[in-house]
Formats: C-alpha cells, structure tokens, sequence
C-alpha cells in the first residue's frame, strides 16, 4: 500500500520567489528604461522593499484578498513591483493589453470587476475614455512618482508607498490560490481570462529556467520584449528574479534603435519578444552594420520564427530559442535546442530543426489528434490539432463552469506535427489552414520562404476559394521601405522548394500589415480586405 511520503510541503508561492531573491541576492539590478534616455536603476533589496510598502497599501486601500487589480502599463520596474505585491497577499494581478480596441479593454476590466487600475501615465488618454465605460473601478492610479505627480487630481503611485510596512510578512496560503488574469486577444468574440494560480507560475518558471529550455541563470542579463501585460511576459519576471538575474526592463520604447542601445549599455545577454519586435532590432543592426556584444540568446515565439532570421542573429553570433505558448498555457509549452547528435548536421539541416517550435518543457504533455479525438502518430509528417495538458495549462475560463478540457485536453487551436524525439512543427492555425485539391498547404512553410527575399519585411499566406481545388494560397506581401520587390521575385524563390501546387497563384502587395494586439498578423482582416467583398459581389 503506498505511503505518504516524510518532506515538508511548503506552498509554492510567489513571494518565496522574491524572499528568495533579496536573501541571496540583494544586490542585484533591476533596471528600467524610462524614455528620452533616463534610466532607473535600483537593487534586488531596493525593489522588494517598495513591494512590501506597496502590499501594505494595498491592504490599506482595502484591497482584498481575490480582488483584481488591473494594469495598463509597459515593462517596468514598478510594473513588476505590482506583479509582486498583490500576488504575495492573495490580490490577483490582472495585467490588460492596451493595444486591444477600447470596447475590448473596457469589456476585459468590467468582466474581471477590477477594484483599482494602475495605469503608465502614457495611457491617460486611453484611461480617460475607459473611466465612463468602467464604473466599478473605484480607482485609476497613474504610475507616477513623486507625491506631488498627478493626473487629472487622481492618486499617484507615491500615495499607495506611504505606509509603514515595518512589520509587514508575506502571508502564506494555498498554492493553488488565484494570482494573476489575462485574456485571450480574441479575434472572434469576446475576450476570455486565464486564471493563473501561485502554484501553476512557480512551476512554469522553474520549468523555464531548465538549461534546455530559456536557460536563464544567475549570470545573464534578461530583457523582456514581450509586454508584461500579455501572458506575464512570458514568465520572464518569475523566472530572472528566481535565478537571480540582472532584469532590464525597456518601458515604452520598442524600436530597434533603442532596443539596442539598451542591449549594449546594460550589457544584456538574453532577450525575448515576438518576431515583428525581433524584426526591428534586427533590421536596425543590420542597416547600421552593427553587431552585438553581450546578447547570446534571442528567444522567439509568440508566432512562427522565420529561419531568416534564425539565420540573420546567427551571422551577428545570437543563438536563436523558438518557443511556443499560448495565453491559456501560461505561456511555454515548448523550446527549441538541438540535441547532441544534431550538432554535427549541415547547416540546412540544422536550420530545419531550429525553426521547429521544439519539444516540451518537462511538465506540459502534447499529442496530436484527428477530427475524433483520436491521437496521431508522431512521426514528423502526420499533422493534426494540437492538444496539450500540465501543470500550467489552463483547465477552465475565467468565470465560466464548464471545463475547457475534451478529454483532459487542452485543444490549442493549432494544426502541428511532432516527431519521435518530440519536436513540434506549427503548420497552421487550425482557422488558417489552407487545403487545396484535399491536401493541406502550409501558410507557414510558404511564408517564411516569401521572408527569405531580401525586399520582403512581412509576409502572409491566406485561402481564397477555389471552384477546381477548394482553396488556393495567396500571398500577401509588406515590402522594405525604398524597395521594389516584384511578385515574380517572390515567386522564383518557390522554384524546386515545394510542390508546384503549393505556390501561391497571387501576390499582392500591402502598405501596412494588419496585426492582432499581441503582434500576430491578422489574418480575418486580410480575407475580408481582399476576399469577402469580392466573392460578395461575385
Ligand atoms: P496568444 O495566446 O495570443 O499568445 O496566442 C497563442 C497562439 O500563438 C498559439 O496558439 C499559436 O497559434 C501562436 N504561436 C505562439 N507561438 C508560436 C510559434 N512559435 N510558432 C507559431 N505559432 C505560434
């Protein structure tokens, strides 16, 4: 009969990660990118004691323990400051993503009932047309210090680090306990919350600090790209602080120039963010000849990695890491590393392999299935939704009952291989998948061919329907400035690539691509732009 075992059971929660970082080490820095080149620098030691003056103004704003506290801001340091305080007295830190439109924000803040907004001074505006739309918020609170900083007679952040906080200890408290909200972009509908519990992040940020996975340790120097207010910037605030890693926070500014000067001034080793932001710090490098000094490993996800620019960071000595994840997952659920025997492959082989999505964080299980449920081989070919279940993986919506779960599983949406060593390959959005004569196509694979051109800045790849094969691909395309690609251009780099069936019958050209708010194109927009209102009218 089994016994239960003898170890202590401490709840994994998240202010252990932040008493564990200012006991070893105190001092070390969190940096902050302020705007027009003003920087803020502050220690380990520094940054949780506000923490804990905040966690006590919390309690002294009434805040309760399963209240949301929303925010509107970029990465910071008070950011994190927040992420930490309400999650370590059960308050939980529902960050919003202040690029969805107004009706969706105003929906999200109303849905998760918060009781206080914080919000970077950047949003007044914003915040000004949501305060009608949100009546239930008792308080909007600008980011602002000093005491005398205000906004339209509104709190300032300096008021809620007033308090005594001498005594103050971090509760303890179950590890399954709520501690942070974020909602799906939601493309189609509404926008639905993941309820990230203490227990589910620790996990998800031991599991990312594997070697094999983003590998973060004391010795590197993390810059979160991706916005803290999407899916808790990919656990990277949880994970550097539990390593003990210097943090350098970029604020507002994401533009490739100030992204690299950042990198080289702070000596940033690791960072991580989207492709479209990856894009801009590449191009600025790039355009400028420049090479960087410090950064090792970029990491990508958030949508497909073009192996262009796997290979353009590798010709500036920066490691590529593609990651896949999903709001519902936390977000990782894969990496990308080779393993040993692959070190020795050519580069083309190599490459093949690192533009995978990966294989699993321990702690995420994938399998792939047909229309039925039924799984799929993994045998690098066979493609079919892919399904996820773990630690961290999301079990129900926020404020819904039934289960998000068929079977156990998490239905991601998307349309994937996997191998026998347990690579993942993306080929689609199961919504974006295009089929052609009843074989699939790949918008993927076909984009990031189009992305090898050196004209090309974005490519999508889309179905219009075909009366002979169902649906053809399509090429969407957003040239470099000062450049004239042509389609033909494009095109001929198709030639003995794929199948001839899989080249795309069109190219079209586009000024500006149109993306969702967490930096994926959208493809709904561009069928509606080009299809719809012809087959309408057809
Ligand atoms: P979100 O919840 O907004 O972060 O979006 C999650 C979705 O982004 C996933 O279901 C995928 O469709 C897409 N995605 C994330 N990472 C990747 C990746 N590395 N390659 C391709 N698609 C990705």
């Amino acid at each position: 009969m089994p016994v239960p075992g003898n170890m202590m059971s401490l709840p994994l929660l998240i202010s252990s990660i932040l008493t564990h970082a200012v006991t070893n080490n105190p001092n070390q820095l969190i940096v902050t990118a302020l705007g027009n080149g003003s920087i803020h620098r502050y220690r380990y030691a520094d940054f949780a004691t506000r923490t804990r003056k905040l966690a006590v103004g919390l309690q002294a704003n009434n805040i309760q323990p399963g209240d949301r506290v929303g925010t509107l801001a970029w990465n910071t340091h008070r950011h994190l400051e927040i992420y930490y305080a309400t999650a370590g007295i059960g308050v939980i830190c529902h960050t919003i993503n202040p690029r969805l439109h107004l009706d969706q924000i105003a929906f999200i803040i109303n849905d998760a009932q918060d009781t206080v907004v914080f919000f970077d001074q950047h949003f007044s505006e914003l915040v000004e047309q949501l305060i009608p739309l949100c009546p239930a918020v008792q308080q909007w609170v600008v980011l602002q210090e000093p005491d005398n900083a205000c906004h339209e007679g509104r709190p300032n952040y300096a008021q809620w680090l007033q308090h005594d906080y001498a005594q103050f200890t971090w509760p303890q408290f179950d590890e399954n306990t709520a501690s942070g909200l974020c909602y799906t972009s939601g493309t189609t509908g509404n926008p639905k919350g993941a309820l990230y519990a203490h227990r589910s992040t620790v996990l998800h940020a031991y599991a990312s600090c594997h070697p094999d996975a983003l590998g973060i340790s004391r010795k590197n120097t993390v810059m979160p790209l991706v916005p803290m207010f999407h899916v808790n910037a990919w656990g990277l605030p949880y994970s550097a602080l539990m390593s003990g890693a210097k943090i350098v926070m970029p604020g507002a500014d994401l533009s490739g120039a100030a992204l690299y000067q950042l990198c080289e001034s702070e000596g940033v080793t690791l960072s991580a963010g989207v492709p479209s932001v990856w894009q801009g710090l590449v191009d600025h490098a790039q355009t400028n000849g420049l090479s960087f000094s410090t950064l090792d490993r970029a990491v990508i996800g958030g949508s497909a990695c073009p192996p262009a620019m796997i290979t353009a960071l590798a010709r500036m000595g920066v490691s590529v890491r593609h990651a896949w994840g999903m709001t519902e997952v936390s977000p990782l659920g894969t990496v990308c590393t080779l393993l040993p025997e692959q070190e020795s492959f050519d580069d083309t082989e190599k490459l093949h392999i690192l533009a995978s999505q990966g294989r699993p964080l321990f702690g995420a299980q994938f399998s792939i299935m047909d229309e039925n449920g039924q799984a799929l081989p993994h045998d690098g070919k066979t493609t079919g939704n892919l399904m996820i279940r773990g630690n961290w993986v999301i079990e129900r919506y926020y404020g819904h009952d039934e289960t998000a779960l068929e079977n156990g599983w998490f239905h991601t949406g998307d349309v994937a291989s996997i191998d026998a060593n347990g690579y993942m390959r993306i080929t689609d959005r199961s919504k974006d998948v295009i089929k052609s004569g009843g074989e699939w196509i790949s918008s993927i694979d076909i984009e990031n061919i189009a992305l090898e051109h050196t004209d090309v800045l974005s490519a999508a790849c889309i179905a219009r329907a075909d009366k002979k094969w169902g649906e053809r691909p399509i090429l969407i395309i957003m040239k470099k400035p000062a450049t004239t690609p042509t389609a033909e251009g494009i095109l001929a780099l198709y030639k003995d690539r794929v199948a001839k069936w899989m080249v795309p019958d069109d190219v079209y050209f586009i000024d500006n691509m149109p993306m969702t708010a967490t930096g994926k194109l959208q493809k709904t927009t561009l069928r509606t732009m080009f299809f719809e209102p012809r087959e309408q009218s057809a």
